[in-house]
């Protein structure tokens, strides 16, 4: 009928991973409707790290066509077009809400059926609401994920040239907004209750770069303890303030826009009864296969196997979203695909700064040299664990890279002695 159509690969979600899912189905030759894509998006899959850089800042601003997946991972621009002539069938503006996955289906709010063969979960994260706070609802407070909210944040911050903005979260979405206001020419308050930014990565040395950094960009950095309880309003429905405590202490920092990364959460909800979970998202093997038959998880969503650290993980990053897309396509073609084996890779551009980083952040950290140019290392038992690299070239990421993977075993003391961050790097 015509709200029913059936797939043989069915990729639920158009984001970063279901762009180069498609890619790689044309790459093995699907025929044409055999594959489709069903989001909930407005357009068709993109490089969603665009969205808190060059599209909020840069003039003219980053927008799409411009940067539909793949051009990021130095593929072909898959604009809509791209998907008609290759045969995939995008279905734009539909949010699943049903999944039925014994009866090989799942359906949309506006009551259109997709039928599959085989299914790939590509539903990612949405950012964790601060919903339940006072004040929640005020017009002014923004969330970024998907290209309609970086338009209306765009659009914001334009409007509030010279103002405060209020920034709730250090990590990279803090971080890169934060940047992004202040090159637009506002006046960022970056709020957050850990000791210092990025937290999750960052170690105490060179945490205290960045924060020198920002402040001398004019973002103000209001840390260690302030907690944001609430927002406070205008009285005609506009935010007027962000209600922080700090050591007890209530005050409101003031400002009509503020913008809340604090974090994100698998969109596993629809299957929570039907797959099983782990560290919040669908639990897959090596092949990326789900605890279900001919249902497959990749990119943010799924919760996988981290082979070289023997552990499980959930990774929301870019790289992994584009190789586990790569890796789910090749084990739906050649059952004997090998185990994923993923080396962590992370990395952020803030002002005309740029950090990468490679392996796991684990063991005791050193530091060497200063923005514009540092190196770092975490190492244990003599081990090197993680490498770090801000400013990095195109020959330090493949040195990067080789570290993390060979892991060298190093004398932590003569490292530390170190005061050249290239030379730290002929480990
Ligand atoms: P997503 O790209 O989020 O795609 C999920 C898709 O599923 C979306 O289209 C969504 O609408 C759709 N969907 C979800 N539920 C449903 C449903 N029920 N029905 C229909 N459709 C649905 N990573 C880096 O490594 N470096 C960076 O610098 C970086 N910057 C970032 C900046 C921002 C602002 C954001 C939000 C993320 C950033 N990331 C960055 C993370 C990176 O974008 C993600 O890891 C990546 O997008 C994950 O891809 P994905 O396909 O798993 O999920």
């Amino acid at each position: 009928s015509e709200g029913s159509k059936s797939y043989k690969y069915l990729v639920l979600g158009g984001g970063n991973a279901a762009g180069y899912v498609a890619r790689a189905l044309v790459e093995k030759g699907v025929d044409k409707s055999e594959a489709a894509i069903v989001s909930r998006e407005e357009v068709a899959p993109y490089e969603r790290p665009a969205l808190s850089k060059a599209f909020l800042f840069a003039d003219p601003p980053a927008r799409l066509p411009g940067f539909h997946t793949c051009v990021g991972g130095g593929g072909d621009r898959q604009a809509p077009e791209w998907y008609e002539e290759n045969g995939i069938d995008l279905n734009l503006n539909e949010e699943i809400v049903v999944a039925d996955l014994n009866g090989k289906k799942i359906k949309s709010k506006s009551g259109a059926e997709f039928g599959f063969e085989k299914l790939i979960v590509a539903t990612g994260c949405a950012p964790i609401k601060l919903s339940k706070l006072e004040g929640a609802d005020l017009k002014g407070i923004h969330y970024l994920r998907e290209n309609a909210d970086a338009l209306e944040l765009y659009d914001s911050l334009h409007a509030h040239k010279g103002e405060e903005v209020l920034i709730v979260g250090g990590g990279y979405i803090g971080m890169e907004v934060a940047a992004a206001a202040a090159i637009v020419g506002c006046k960022p308050k970056l709020i957050f209750p850990e000791e210092h930014m990025m937290s999750r990565l960052f170690f105490p040395a060179m945490a205290k770069k960045y924060e020198a950094f920002y402040k001398e960009k004019g973002v103000e950095i209001l840390k260690d303890g302030y907690l944001c309880e609430g927002f406070a309003g205008d009285g005609e429905g506009n935010l007027a303030g962000v209600k922080v405590a700090k050591d007890g202490k209530q005050e409101v920092i003031p400002g009509k826009l503020c913008v809340i990364g604090v974090g994100a959460r698998p969109n596993a909800q629809l299957f929570s009864d039907q797959l099983e979970t782990e560290l919040g998202g669908i639990k897959v093997n090596g092949k990326f296969e789900s605890s279900v038959k001919d249902v497959y998880a990749i990119g943010d969503v799924a919760s996988f196997p981290l082979k070289k650290y023997n552990r499980m993980t959930r990774m929301e990053h870019v790289a992994h979203a584009r190789q586990s897309a790569a890796h789910a396509v090749d084990a739906l073609f050649d059952s004997a695909t090998a185990d994923y084996d993923y080396l962590p890779y992370f990395y952020s551009r803030v002002f005309d700064l740029s950090w990468q980083f490679f392996g796991d952040s684990v063991g005791e950290p050193v530091l060497i040299g200063d923005i514009p140019k540092m190196s770092a290392f975490w190492i244990e038992n003599g081990q090197v664990n993680g490498v770090f690299v801000e400013g990095p070239t195109a020959e330090d990421t493949e040195t990067m890279r080789a570290i993390a993977s060979k892991r060298p075993t190093v004398d932590v003391d003569e490292l530390s002695a170190l005061s050249d961050p290239d030379e730290a790097l002929k480990l």
